[in-house]
């Protein structure tokens, strides 16, 4: 603390509670309730006339024009006010902020959100609760599990099931993954006592489809156990992971010399939308006694849907199940699950700190259960959807972005100018601008991508770019219910034209990226 600091501290105290300290009037208390109403008010005044003056889905700026603008900025001296600081904002962030609620936006896993979870998200940071133990949570603690519980009833797990609110699926995949290899180290020991699990970890693998999402390498590399561990499962021509390689897998891995640890089923892949063959698999895995781990981050929104649930059948037989509800259940990132079948086994990661969890304190303290320590209250935006909506709107608009893929997919399918892989059975469609005379495979390539550059510079749309087989491809993903077909083939036209621009070389090479 600065000299003055220190004295305006000890002045503050000496003068008691009748003269705040300098900077306090910001703090959220009883005494400036008022004030964050005025402040929230002008500031949700402002991002409602922005969202209703502005619509497009995102710009083309790059990051050489707006980086001067940010850099710009004197962090040192602040505006003094809310206003000031907000209208700053407008150029640095709004101008360029990308639409998921735009009907073009189509590019990634970012969904437009309902409204009840943004003002849950207003409540949650106001109060600052951390659930990580019940002293500090107490209510916040109880919502949070009780989502859970309904999660794990809709996957079809017991009453023994538990698990915990994380940051997104990757850190739900790590916590899924650091489970099973856990159990999978006990159970080494159980047979050799005197194996050191330092000799363990090399030998065990992870068995995962090639499309699966690279949070579980990553999972794998976080956890040490070397660049080898991950073996990518060959996968059908639906991009589903092929249950006789599965068993090839097995019978490669599942040795002397090695362990499988856990097998993680994709349901829902990042590119494809496909969902691996839950119940095979996880037969296979039963007969091993090998941990099953469910990527559900994208498909699990298909737990609430009226019409799809059965996409996910087999589900149940998991160990472990990661859902994003930031993707599928337009909820505000982050907000995410990691549901355990056996409950039990998340107390293979508990620590225990005297002044926050202590092993003896009878209430509940979800640091025992989580990666995190501090942790937002996410669970809280999921509570007041359904407390406002419910399962089964939120599932109604699931099926809405699947009936519109596959709508979509038709288009594609029967325009000569493209062509498309895989019908979705979620939201994704992977496709690229090939009309049946094309020049060289490079050249489309080029031609792919810079439709994707033009649409985004003229404000007319964003969509994904994806690699198959070393080829260049386009990538829509559906998220947003208010998408209707027409939007789509506004987009297929502008791509269509933008990339037969290119091969006729009168494209502007400005937009040539
Ligand atoms: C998005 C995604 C993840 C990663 O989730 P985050 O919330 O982005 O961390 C993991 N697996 C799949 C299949 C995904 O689609």
């Amino acid at each position: 603390m600065s000299a003055t600091g220190a004295a305006a501290s000890g002045s503050a105290r000496a003068r008691g509670r009748c003269a705040p300290h300098e900077g306090s009037e910001y703090l959220v208390s009883a005494e400036t309730a008022e004030q964050l109403r005025q402040v929230m008010v002008h500031g949700v005044n402002r991002l409602s006339e922005w969202l209703s003056r502005t619509s497009r889905p995102g710009t083309g700026t790059a990051p050489g024009e707006l980086r001067p603008l940010v850099e710009g900025v004197d962090l040192d001296t602040p505006l003094g006010s809310t206003a000031a600081a907000l209208a700053e904002l407008d150029h640095l962030y709004l101008a360029d902020a990308v639409r998921y609620d735009d009907p073009r936006y189509a590019a990634n896993l970012s969904c437009p959100v309902v409204i009840p979870a943004v003002l849950a998200e207003t409540v949650l940071s106001a109060l600052n609760t951390s659930v990580d133990n019940w002293d500090d949570s107490v209510g916040a603690t109880l919502v949070e599990q009780r989502l859970i519980r309904w999660t794990a009833e809709l996957i079809g797990f017991g009453a023994g099931a538990d698990g915990v609110f994380t940051s997104g699926g990757t850190q739900s995949n790590l916590h899924a993954l650091l489970l099973a290899r856990e159990i999978a180290a006990d159970s080494a020991r159980n047979c050799d006592p005197g194996i050191r699990t330092v000799h363990v970890l090399p030998r065990l693998r992870v068995l995962t489809s090639e499309h699966s999402h690279f949070s579980v390498a990553r999972a794998a590399e976080l956890m040490g156990l070397g660049s080898e561990a991950v073996v990518a499962v060959p996968t059908d021509n639906q991009r589903r992971m092929c249950p006789r390689a599965l068993s090839r897998a097995f019978e490669d891995y599942h040795t002397a010399d090695t362990t499988v640890m856990a097998v993680v089923a994709t349901a829902g892949t990042t590119d494809y939308g496909s969902i691996d063959p839950i119940t095979e698999i996880a037969a296979q895995c039963r007969e091993r006694g090998v941990w099953l781990h469910v990527d559900a981050a994208y498909g699990g929104g298909l737990l609430v849907s009226p019409r799809r649930r059965n996409l996910l059948a087999g589900i149940e037989m998991a160990d472990t199940v990661t859902v994003d509800f930031h993707k599928t259940y337009f909820q505000p990132v982050s907000s995410s699950a990691l549901v355990v079948r056996d409950g039990a086994v998340l107390g293979r990661l508990t620590h225990h700190a005297v002044f926050l969890n202590p092993a003896d304190d009878p209430n509940p303290n979800l640091a025992d259960k989580s990666l995190q320590t501090t942790r937002r209250f996410d669970a809280l935006k999921l509570w007041l959807t359904l407390r406002v909506l419910g399962p089964r709107m939120i599932g109604a608009m699931v099926d809405a972005v699947i009936d519109l893929a596959d709508e979509v997919w038709g288009l594609l399918d029967a325009d000569p100018r493209f062509r498309v892989l895989v019908r979705p059975s979620l939201s994704t469609l992977v496709f690229r601008y090939e009309p049946t005379k094309h020049g060289p495979p490079e050249v489309m390539d080029a031609a792919n991508r810079h439709a994707r550059h033009a649409l985004r510079v003229s404000n007319a749309g964003v969509v994904a770019a994806t690699s198959v087989a070393e080829r260049t491809y386009l990538k829509f993903t559906l998220l947003n219910p208010r998408a209707t077909v027409g939007d789509f083939a506004g987009l297929i036209e502008d791509l269509a034209g933008h990339a037969h621009a290119y091969t006729l070389g009168t494209a502007d090479s400005a937009d040539n990226d």
